[in-house]
C-alpha cells in the first residue's frame, strides 16, 4: 500500500489530504482551532475528528509540511525523537510557523504510532543554492552565530512546477532551466537550473522578495530603523506592519488580488499603483534570474494569481520581447500550458502547482517507496 496522509498544520488550522497513489481519496480543513465556536479545541481533537471521518486503513506514511528546515535539513526526513528535537531547535528561525508543524507531528505520532512520519521542508529544495547566492554581506561572525542566511521557501512548489514544466516542454528536467513564479497569498520566484534551485527571492523568513497579499517583500532594512527611531514604533509593531499590513493590503486596503484588479479596472489610483508595483517587482526578479541562469528555457507562472490572472502574467513580462520573451494574448487568456508564441527563445508556461502531491511523493521517496 502506498496511501499517504499529508498534514499541513497552521497555528489555528489543520489542512489534510489523503492520497492513494496520485489520487486524492479524502481532503479537508479543520479551522479556527482553539477559538470559541471553532471546529476543534486543539490539534489533537482536530486529528481525532479527521481519523473518525476518514478511512486510514493501509496508511504507509504521514507527510508533514514543515516551513523551516534551517541549514541542516536538505531533504525530506523520516521523523524520530532526534529529528523532532532538531526541528524544535529551529523555532527561533520561524517562531510564527514552526510550533504549529511540531504540534501536528506530535499528535500524529501519538494517534498513529505505527505509521512512519516524514517531515517535508519548504526550505529543503533551496539547499542547492551556492554560498554566493545565500550569503548576505553582513558581519560573517554574526551571520554564522545566528544562522543568518537566505533559506528560501515554497520549495515543494518550485520543485514540482519546474519538473512539470520540463514535462510540458518535452525536455529532460536535468537539462532544463526554469524561472518559476509562485504567486499566491505568499509569493516567491526561483531560478531552477537542471532541476536544482540556484536562487530564490524569499530569505531568512518568507518576508523577502516579491510583493505579496499582506507582506511587503524586499525593502531597504533602513525602513525598520527609521520606523523605530523616528516614528517611535516598537519592533513587534513594525514586524506586524511589514508581514500582515504590508503588500497589496498596505497599498490598497485589499489583500485579495481580485479586489485590487476590479478596483484598477474602475480607474482607482491606489489599486493601479499597487498593480504596477506588484508586476514590476516580478519583472525585476525575472531579469535578475535571467542573468543568474544565462540560458532560460521557460518562465512558469503558478499558484492562485499565477494560474488565474492573465493580466498579471502579461504585465509582469511586458516589454521583454528583445530578450526573446513574449506572451500570446489568446493563449494567455485561455491559460494554456504554453502561453508564448511559437518560436520564442524562452517559453512562458502556466502550470498548476500541487504542493500536497509533492509532499506525498517526497514522503514515499524518503521511505524508499514509489508511487504506483
Ligand atoms: P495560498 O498562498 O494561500 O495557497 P493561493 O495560491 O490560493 O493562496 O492564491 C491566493 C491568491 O490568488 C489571492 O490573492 C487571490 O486573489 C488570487 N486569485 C485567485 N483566483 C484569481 C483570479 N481568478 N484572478 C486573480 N487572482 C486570483
Amino acid at each position: 500500500m502506498t496511501r499517504v496522509l499529508v498534514l499541513n498544520c497552521g497555528s489555528s488550522s489543520l489542512k489534510y489530504r489523503l492520497f492513494d497513489g496520485a489520487d486524492t481519496v479524502a481532503k479537508g480543513l479543520v479551522e479556527r482551532i482553539g477559538e470559541s465556536g471553532g471546529d476543534a479545541a486543539d490539534h489533537l481533537t482536530a486529528l481525532q475528528r479527521i481519523m473518525a471521518e476518514t478511512d486510514l486503513d493501509g496508511l504507509s506514511a504521514v507527510g508533514h509540511r514543515v516551513v523551516h528546515g534551517g541549514p541542516e535539513f536538505t531533504a525530506a526526513t523520516v521523523i524520530d525523537d532526534g529529528v523532532v528535537e532538531r526541528i524544535e531547535a529551529l523555532i527561533p528561525l520561524a517562531p510564527l510557523h514552526q510550533p504549529a508543524a511540531l504540534s501536528g507531528i506530535a499528535v500524529a505520532r501519538k494517534l498513529l504510532p505505527a505509521v512512519p512520519q516524514v517531515a517535508v521542508f519548504d526550505t529543503a529544495f533551496h539547499a542547492t543554492i551556492p554560498p554566493e547566492g545565500y550569503t548576505w554581506a553582513i558581519d560573517a561572525d554574526l551571520a554564522e552565530r545566528w544562522q543568518i542566511r537566505r533559506y528560501g521557501f515554497h520549495g515543494t512548489s518550485h520543485a514540482y512546477v519546474a519538473r512539470r514544466t520540463a514535462e510540458v516542454l518535452g525536455r529532460p528536467p536535468a537539462e532544463t532551466n526554469v524561472i518559476t513564479l509562485h504567486l499566491g497569498n505568499g509569493a516567491s520566484a526561483c531560478a531552477v537550473e537542471g532541476g536544482r534551485s540556484v536562487a530564490t527571492s524569499m530569505g531568512l523568513s518568507p518576508l523577502d522578495g516579491l510583493v505579496m497579499g499582506t507582506r511587503s517583500g524586499a525593502i531597504d532594512p533602513t525602513v525598520i530603523f527609521h520606523l523605530h527611531r523616528v516614528a517611535g514604533l516598537p519592533l513587534d509593531e513594525i514586524e506586524t506592519s511589514l508581514t500582515r499590513h504590508g503588500g497589496l493590503l498596505g497599498l490598497t486596503g485589499e489583500n485579495d488580488l481580485r479586489a485590487v484588479l476590479s478596483r484598477r479596472a474602475h480607474g482607482d489610483a491606489k489599486a493601479t499603483l499597487a498593480f504596477d508595483v506588484y508586476t514590476r517587482r516580478i519583472r525585476e526578479y525575472v531579469g535578475s534570474y535571467l542573468a543568474v541562469l544565462g540560458r532560460v528555457d521557460a518562465i512558469t507562472f503558478t499558484a492562485g494569481v499565477g494560474e488565474n490572472s492573465a493580466v498579471v502574467r502579461a504585465a509582469s513580462l511586458a516589454g521583454l520581447e528583445p530578450l526573446g520573451i513574449a506572451v500570446d494574448p489568446e493563449r494567455n487568456e485561455a491559460a494554456a500550458a504554453i502561453i508564448s508564441p511559437d518560436g520564442t527563445r524562452t517559453a512562458v508556461c502556466v502550470v498548476p502547482t500541487d504542493e500536497e502531491l509533492e509532499i506525498a511523493d517526497q514522503s514515499r521517496a524518503a521511505l524508499g517507496l514509489s508511487r504506483p
